[in-house]
């Protein structure tokens, strides 16, 4: 449950859990809706944005003393809506619960198993995230091949997505995190050319010069703040800037006073800020191309897995503190 508004990062006393009155598992009848069981839920930075009172944004504020709301894989036990049946496996909105009642089954998509891809997949390499790096990365940053791609927030459930198509792309790619863990997967697993800690650089415009010593062509920017700072004093001329998120800027009162700015002019530096969801007609061929790299073994992908539905008030504050490592989800139940 959602307890209040609030500033700064979130906590886990932001959340808490409460044992509901027992339901009979059923989708109430000529309702269309469908009774599902949640399998795995997914925590993501947006749903910060949804913890202030602020009705400006793409998605609405949550309502306090309500159940949290994000993106799930879960299982159909009951449907009153004839495009569903029990056991299908359904990936969308749902409620961070054990078993959610959904009306809104527009915004759900059928998973078809695959024995080969687990399902906690679909809210992360083959959901949400994954798709952001899909189009952040081919539609807003334009890459060409032999370009030099910066990364930030490498290891988590979007960038490492991202330097890893660049990778197969033909571009040079690196990409920064916040522990020597994450910097020796993102090197190692993960098939980055280099990686390092952000927090461990007195300098971060001193690091880009060091491992971009020929400057940025395209930054994919998860972060904000000190390092867009330091990456803008780096980018080569006519580079791209694919503004995906700002994690550092999540709650802090000037989000805006960002320095060196005047670089794009001189550099003709394309900054683009994207959501998602404007490019949802490319889903399909996102799914199958993605699906197939990952079953070529061409990609791979880091998941944090947090057993049961009580973790998730940690392991949703953990993503503002870079305690996961890679994509981060709770496992409410194995099927
Ligand atoms: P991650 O899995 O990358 O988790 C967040 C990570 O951000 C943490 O693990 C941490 O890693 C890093 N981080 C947290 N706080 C800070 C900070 N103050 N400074 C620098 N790094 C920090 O999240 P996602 O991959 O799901 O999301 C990445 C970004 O993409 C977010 O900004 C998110 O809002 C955005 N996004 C945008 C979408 C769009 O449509 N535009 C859609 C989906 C996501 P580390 O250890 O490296 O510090």
């Amino acid at each position: 449950i959602f307890k209040g508004y609030i500033e700064g990062a979130p906590k886990e006393t932001d959340m808490e859990l409460r044992v509901g009155k027992k339901i009979k598992l059923e989708a109430p009848k000529g309702s269309g809706a469908l009774l599902v069981k949640n399998l795995y839920l997914s925590c993501d930075p947006y749903m910060r944005g949804r913890m202030r009172d602020y009705h400006g944004s793409y998605v609405p504020p949550f309502l306090p003393g309500s159940v949290v709301e994000g993106f799930g894989v879960s299982k159909v036990v009951h449907s009153d809506n004839q495009n569903y049946k029990q056991g299908d496996i359904v990936c969308g909105f749902t409620g961070w619960e054990e078993y959610s009642l959904i009306y809104e089954t527009e915004q759900l998509r059928k998973v078809k198993p695959d024995d080969d891809i687990p399902l906690s997949y679909y809210i992360g390499l083959l959901g949400m995230p994954g798709f952001t790096a899909y189009v952040g990365f081919y539609e807003i940053c334009a890459p060409k091949k032999n370009e030099y791609v910066f990364v930030s927030a490498a290891s988590g459930a979007v960038g490492q997505l991202v330097g890893q198509l660049a990778k197969l792309h033909g571009c040079y790619v690196v990409g920064s995190a916040g522990t020597s863990q994450k910097v020796d997967l993102l090197k190692n697993k993960l098939g980055f050319d280099e990686a390092f800690n952000y927090k461990e650089e007195p300098d971060l415009d001193a690091a880009l010069k060091r491992y971009f010593p020929q400057g940025i062509d395209i930054y994919f920017e998860n972060v904000g703040g000190a390092m867009l700072e330091a990456v803008l004093l780096n980018m080569r001329i006519h580079g791209r800037i694919a503004v995906c998120g700002m994690v550092s800027q999540h709650g802090t009162s000037d989000p805006n006073g960002i320095r060196n700015l005047f670089n794009l002019i001189p550099k003709r530096i394309k900054m683009q800020g994207f959501l998602q969801s404007d490019h949802l007609e490319l889903f399909p061929r996102f799914l199958e191309e993605v699906g197939s790299l990952y079953k070529q073994g061409k990609i791979t992908y880091l998941e944090d897995m947090d057993e049961g539905l009580e973790s998730g008030p940690s392991a949703f504050a953990g993503l503002f503190s870079g305690k996961n490592v890679g994509k981060q989800v709770i496992c409410v139940a194995h099927e």
